[in-house]
C-alpha cells in the first residue's frame, strides 16, 4: 500500500532546479487558505522575460527548485471567513507581488510594490513566515485577498494574464505622468510585450503615437495592427532628426544596452521619458539633455494595487486586449527558447487548465512521473471522490510497461482506490460529500446486458470500462488511482464503513473482491468444510482471512517455509504445508473441499487436484502462465472442477465491504500488500 507524497504535496507546479534554468513537473504545498486569503485554480500565466531571468539565476538570488510566474489568471476556488471582496468562481489575477507589509507610507498609498519593507514577490521571494513563494506554473496559488485582482466579466482570462506585468508596467507611468491627455505626443521604443500594450494604451487616451524600432520590419505590423500614427526607424538619422523637439512623452520598453541621449533630444521641453524597459546595468546620459529641456527620465516598476485594478477596468471599458499566443504548459521550455529568440510576438501564455495531478508512466520503462491532466465534469449521477490512498498492484507494473502490448501512454494506473467524496450529481441519492468510498478495477460498463442486470458488471457483454487504460464512453482513456481525484458514476463506487480504516480498504478493492467473489459463487461460505490457499501474496492472504471468517479449515500451501509464521500466527490459518514436501502433501490427499490457487508464475496444477476431495472445487485467481497442464484422470474421477474468475461485480463488491466491517476479520497483518492478476 502507498500513499505518494503527491497526495500530500497538494500543488503540481513545474520547477526550475538548477541555472539551467530548464523546468519540469514538481509538486509542493501551498498553504492553508487563511482568513484573509484566496486560493485560485490558475487556468493561465504569462511567459516573461523576469521568468527566466530567475530560473536562470541571472541576479544571483534564486532558490532552487524556483517555480515560476507572475501573471496569472484563474477560478477562485475557495476563500477565507475574512474575505470581502471575492466569492468561490469568481475570476481573478494576481500580479508580480504577493504581499507587503500593508502599513508603511507606500503600502498605505496602495503603491505596495514600492513598500519601504520590501514587497515580497509572487516566485523567489521570502513570504512573511520565511517561506520562499512559488509562482504560478501551478495548478493553484493562495493569496491574500489584497494581491488579487477582478478580472471584468465577459474579459477573456487568458488576455487578462499579461496585463498583469507588461500590461501594468506600461499603464503605471502613464497615468503617473499624466499621459492620458488627448492630443499629446507619445513615442514609444520597442514592439515586444510592454510595448505593443503601451501603444494600445497610447491610442485609448488619444494620443498621437509614434513607434520607435530598429527594425523596418515591424514598420506594417505598427502602423496597421496597432494603429500607430507614424514609425520611426531609430538608427535613421535623417528621421530622429526630423523628430527633435517634437514629443511629450516616451516609454521606453527596450531590452539590451541602447544610448538614451538621441530619445531625450525628441522631448519637448518639460518631456517626459519613461524608462520600463532594461538597457543594462547602467544608463549613460548627458546632463545637457535634462538641464537645457527640463526634461525627466523616470524608472517604473510593475504599478501598486488600486492602479492594477483600475487598469483592468480600463482595458475593459475600452476593449483593449493584449495579443498574445497559448502554449500548453508541457511545452514551457520550448516557449522559452523561442522567446529568447525573439521569435514570439509581444507575449506567450501557459495554459493551465488541467484539474487532476497523477503519476503517469509515458512509455515502456514504466516509470512514473507527475502528470496532470482533466477529469471529466461531475454528471448527474457522478460521484467525485477525493483520493487518500491506492493500492499498489501487480497489474499497475503489467499496464505501465505494456506487457500486453495494448497500454495507450500517458498511462496512470491504479485500481484499489480509496477516498473521500467531495462532490456528488443531482441524481445521486446513496453518497454524500464526506463519505468514505472506494472505487475499483472497472468504472463504467452497458448497464442493459443480462449480466450487467446481474451485477456482474465485469462480466459486461459490451466489456467493462476498466478503471485505467479502457475506453470510456466519450472516447477518452481512463485514467486510475495514482491521481488527486476521480470522478465515476456512482454505480462503480462502493461505500467504506465509517469505522473502517481507510487505507486498509484500498486491496479490498481488487485483491479482496477478486478471492471473495469465487467463494460465494462457490459456496465456500459453509462453516466447517475444508479450503485450501496456494500462495500468501495479496490474494491469498485475503482468501485466508475470508476462510476464516466463513469458518473453514484453512491451510495454506507455499513453496518457502518463510510464510508459516505468518500463516499459522498471523494470518490465523489451521496447517501449513510446504508444497515441495511429498510426504505432507500425500497426508493431505483428498482432504479439501475447495482450493483457492492465488500463486502466479508456472507451476504443475496435478499435486493439488489430488488433495482436492470427490466434486472438490478448485478456482484459479493468479496467472500461472498462458497454459496450463492438467490430467484428465484428475478431473473425471473426482468428478472434480477447475473455474476461473476475475474481480467481482458490483453486487458482490458491496457485499465483500459488509463482510469486512465486522471483527472476524483480523485487521492488519499484511494487509497492505496487494497484488493481483
Ligand atoms: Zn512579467
Ligand atoms: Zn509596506
Ligand atoms: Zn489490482
Ligand atoms: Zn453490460
Amino acid at each position: 500500500m502507498s500513499k505518494p507524497d503527491m497526495m500530500n504535496n497538494n500543488c503540481l507546479g513545474w520547477a526550475a532546479r538548477d541555472e539551467s534554468g530548464v523546468l519540469s513537473p514538481y509538486t509542493f504545498t501551498r498553504r492553508e487558505v487563511g482568513d484573509e486569503d484566496v486560493s485560485l485554480k490558475i487556468t493561465h500565466c504569462g511567459i516573461c522575460y523576469a521568468d527566466m531571468l530567475f530560473t536562470k539565476n541571472r541576479l544571483g538570488d534564486s532558490r532552487y527548485p524556483l517555480v515560476p510566474g507572475h501573471e496569472i489568471v484563474g477560478i477562485v476556488k475557495e476563500v477565507g471567513s475574512n474575505v470581502h471582496h471575492f466569492k468561490v468562481g469568481h475570476r481573478v489575477g494576481v500580479g508580480a507581488y504577493v504581499n507587503s507589509c500593508r502599513e508603511c507610507e507606500s503600502c498605505n498609498q496602495s503603491l505596495e510594490v514600492y513598500c519601504s519593507k520590501g514587497s515580497v514577490y509572487t516566485s523567489n521571494g521570502v513570504d512573511a513566515d520565511g517561506t520562499i513563494t512559488n509562482g504560478g506554473y501551478s495548478s493553484f496559488i493562495v493569496v491574500h485577498e489584497r494581491y488579487c485582482f477582478r478580472i471584468p466579466d465577459e474579459y477573456p482570462l487568458a488576455l487578462a494574464a499579461p496585463l498583469l506585468c507588461p500590461g501594468i508596467t506600461a499603464y503605471s507611468p502613464m497615468v503617473r505622468h499624466k499621459m492620458n491627455q488627448p492630443g499629446k505626443s507619445l513615442e514609444v521604443i520597442g514592439l515586444g510585450g510592454v510595448g505593443h500594450l503601451a501603444v494600445k494604451f497610447g491610442k485609448a487616451f488619444g494620443l498621437n503615437v509614434k513607434l520607435f524600432s530598429t527594425s523596418i520590419s515591424k514598420k506594417e505590423e505598427a502602423l496597421s495592427l496597432l494603429g500607430d500614427d507614424n514609425f520611426v526607424v531609430s538608427s535613421d538619422e535623417q528621421q530622429m532628426k526630423a523628430m527633435a523637439n517634437s514629443l511629450d512623452f516616451i516609454i521606453d520598453t527596450a531590452s539590451g544596452d541602447h544610448s538614451l541621449d538621441h530619445y531625450m533630444s525628441c522631448l519637448k521641453t518639460a518631456g517626459v521619458l519613461a524608462l520600463v524597459g532594461f538597457p543594462g546595468d547602467q544608463i549613460k546620459l548627458s546632463p545637457a539633455s535634462l538641464l537645457r529641456g527640463m526634461k525627466t527620465i523616470s524608472g517604473s516598476l510593475v504599478g501598486g494595487v488600486k492602479e492594477t485594478q483600475e487598469m483592468l477596468d480600463f482595458c475593459a471599458a475600452h476593449k483593449i486586449y493584449p495579443d498574445i499566443e497559448i502554449v500548453p504548459i508541457q511545452y514551457v521550455n520550448e516557449a522559452w527558447e523561442r522567446l529568447t529568440k525573439g521569435d514570439v510576438k509581444y507575449r506567450l501564455a501557459d495554459h493551465m487548465m488541467e484539474n487532476c495531478l497523477g503519476w503517469a508512466a509515458r512509455d515502456p520503462s514504466g516509470v512514473l512521473s507527475p502528470y496532470s491532466f482533466n477529469r471529466r465534469v461531475v454528471g448527474s449521477d457522478d460521484v467525485s471522490l477525493k483520493i487518500t490512498h491506492c493500492g499498489i498492484c501487480y497489474a499497475d507494473i503489467i499496464h505501465t510497461r505494456n506487457k500486453f502490448g495494448n497500454s495507450k501512454y500517458p498511462v496512470v494506473p491504479g485500481h484499489d482506490i480509496v477516498g473521500i467524496v467531495k462532490e456528488v450529481g443531482s441524481n445521486v441519492g446513496v453518497f454524500k460529500v464526506g463519505d468514505s468510498v472506494g472505487v475499483g478495477t472497472y468504472v463504467n460498463s452497458c448497464r442493459e446486458c443480462e449480466n450487467c442486470e446481474e451485477g456482474l458488471e465485469i462480466h459486461c457483454s459490451k466489456g467493462p470500462v476498466f478503471t485505467f487504460g479502457g475506453v470510456d464512453v466519450d472516447g477518452t482513456i481512463t485514467k486510475g488511482g495514482y491521481s488527486s481525484f476521480i470522478v465515476v458514476h456512482q454505480r462503480y463506487c462502493y461505500r467504506i464503513a465509517d469505522d473502517y480504516p481507510l487505507g486498509l480498504a484500498a486491496p479490498l478493492l481488487c485483491a479482496g473482491i477478486t478471492v471473495y467473489t469465487p467463494m460465494i459463487r462457490h459456496k465456500m461460505n459453509q462453516p466447517g468444510k475444508s479450503l485450501g490457499v496456494i500462495g500468501l501474496g495479496g490474494l491469498g492472504h485475503m482468501a485466508v482471512k475470508f476462510g476464516k471468517a466463513f469458518r473453514l479449515n484453512v491451510t495454506v500451501f507455499s513453496t518457502s517455509m518463510s510464510k508459516k509464521e505468518e500463516a499459522l500466527t498471523l494470518l490465523g490459518a489451521d496447517k501449513f504445508v510446504l508444497s515441495s514436501d511429498e510426504q505432507d502433501m500425500k497426508a493431505m490427499a483428498k482432504s479439501l473441499d475447495f482450493i483457492i490457487n492465488t500463486a502466479s508464475g508456472d507451476h504443475p496444477f496435478d499435486p493439488y487436484m489430488s488433495l482436492l476431495k470427490t466434486a472438490g472445487i478448485l478456482v484459479l485467481v493468479g496467472f500461472p502462465s498462458p497454459e496450463i497442464k492438467l490430467s484428465t484422470i484428475s478431473l473425471l474421477t473426482g468428478m472434480r472442477t477447475v473455474c476461473g474468475s476475475v474481480t467481482g461485480g458490483t453486487k458482490d463488491t458491496r457485499n465483500a465491504g459488509f463482510l469486512c466491517c465486522p471483527q472476524d476479520i483480523s485487521r492488519g497483518g499484511n494487509g497492505g500488500n496487494s497484488e493481483c492478476e
